[in-house]
């Protein structure tokens, strides 16, 4: 075969390679600002024939104004650096509507080592995006799930933690009170045995329910805590504001009058509460004072239980 037919034969399998990938080439001289060239593809992903892209002004142009700026200043800072780069953005199609693309730009320098041209690829990445869009919304459902209780639906002890370590914190710096009420439902083994561990479940999932209905605070917590303990966390709550909420629980979930078969307070289910007030300061530590708060619970089981034990006055 004759040299020269090969040579023309490469360029067109060059030419049919580039044009028939789902990768979009282009080439742009540097000097001119001038597209030399831009796949025929072009056209079937966004609707601008190749014979539309006349400068980088169009380039720029037929991009979402929210991703422009960002865009063309990093494209030219790098080119003019010399450096190869990638972008993405959303490019305009003729029908108005987006697609998303990634740029990815060789920076051509001739033998003196200035930039003479630039030349890339286009990739169609919007499939990748709406997974990366599902995969964020996702993430943030997961967030959210780890924060919450999976049988009751109200919030878990790690959110329990972390509000309680942010509500101490701000208290403290603010000399403001915060109250915690710890419940723990009373003869709930009992309860089990009698009616099994699926009414079992239910009688959380209710109590859990009654407790969120009883607090009415923008910032109040209702989470809980272990098995069949639930806590409450009310910030910028005094002991009479507290002693009244824990008051108001006792009451609703009496009213709702589970049965229970073998407890001796009127034969429903009924909860022992510890609670306490605290103006924290450096002096006090958290977790001692979720510990006398525990005491208090344990002091309202010893005592009968079915009832409320606060913590001598502290702060
Ligand atoms: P007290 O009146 O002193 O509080 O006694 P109690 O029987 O309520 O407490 P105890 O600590 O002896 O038992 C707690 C029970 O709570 C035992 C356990 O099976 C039950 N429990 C803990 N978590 C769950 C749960 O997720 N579902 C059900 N159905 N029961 C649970
Ligand atoms: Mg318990
Ligand atoms: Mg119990």
């Amino acid at each position: 075969m004759p040299v020269l037919s090969a040579l023309d034969d490469d360029n067109a399998v060059y030419r049919t390679l580039l044009e028939s990938t789902q990768a979009i080439p282009w080439k742009i001289d540097w000097a001119s600002k001038q597209f030399a060239y831009i796949g025929p593809q072009i056209e079937a992903l966004l609707g601008w024939s190749p014979q539309s892209w006349m400068t980088v002004e169009d380039w720029a142009m037929r991009m979402h104004p929210d991703d422009r700026e960002r865009v063309v200043n990093f494209c030219v800072a790098q080119s003019q650096a010399g450096v190869d780069h990638e972008a993405d953005y959303r490019a305009l199609t003729k029908d108005n509507g987006y697609v998303w693309i990634r740029d990815v730009v060789h920076v051509v320098r001739n033998d003196l080592g200035e930039v003479e041209a630039l030349i890339g690829f286009m990739f169609d990445i919007s499939e990748r995006k709406k997974t990366e869009e599902k995969l964020l919304a996702l993430q943030k459902e997961l967030e959210a799930l780890s924060f919450k209780d999976g049988l009751t639906n109200i919030a878990n002890r790690r959110r329990f933690d972390a509000s309680f370590e942010l509500e101490w914190d701000s208290a403290s710096r603010l000399r403001q009170p915060l109250s915690v009420l710890l419940f723990d439902i009373d003869y709930f083994k009992q309860y089990n045995d009698l009616y099994g561990h699926i009414r079992g479940d239910r009688c959380l999932v209710d109590i859990a329910q009654t407790l969120s209905l009883a607090l009415d605070g923008p910032r109040d917590l209702v989470a809980r805590f272990g098995g069949e303990e639930f806590i409450v966390l009310l910030p910028g709550a005094d002991a009479t504001v507290a002693q009244k909420v824990a008051e108001r629980c006792q009451r609703l979930i009496h009213k709702q009058a589970i049965p229970h078969a073998d407890s001796p307070h009127g034969q429903c289910v009924t909860v022992s509460v510890g609670v306490g007030t605290v103006v924290p300061d450096a002096s006090r530590h958290p977790s001692s004072f979720i510990e006398a708060v525990d005491q208090q619970l344990y002091a309202a089981k010893k005592n009968g239980k079915n009832r409320i034990e606060v913590v001598d006055a502290v702060g």
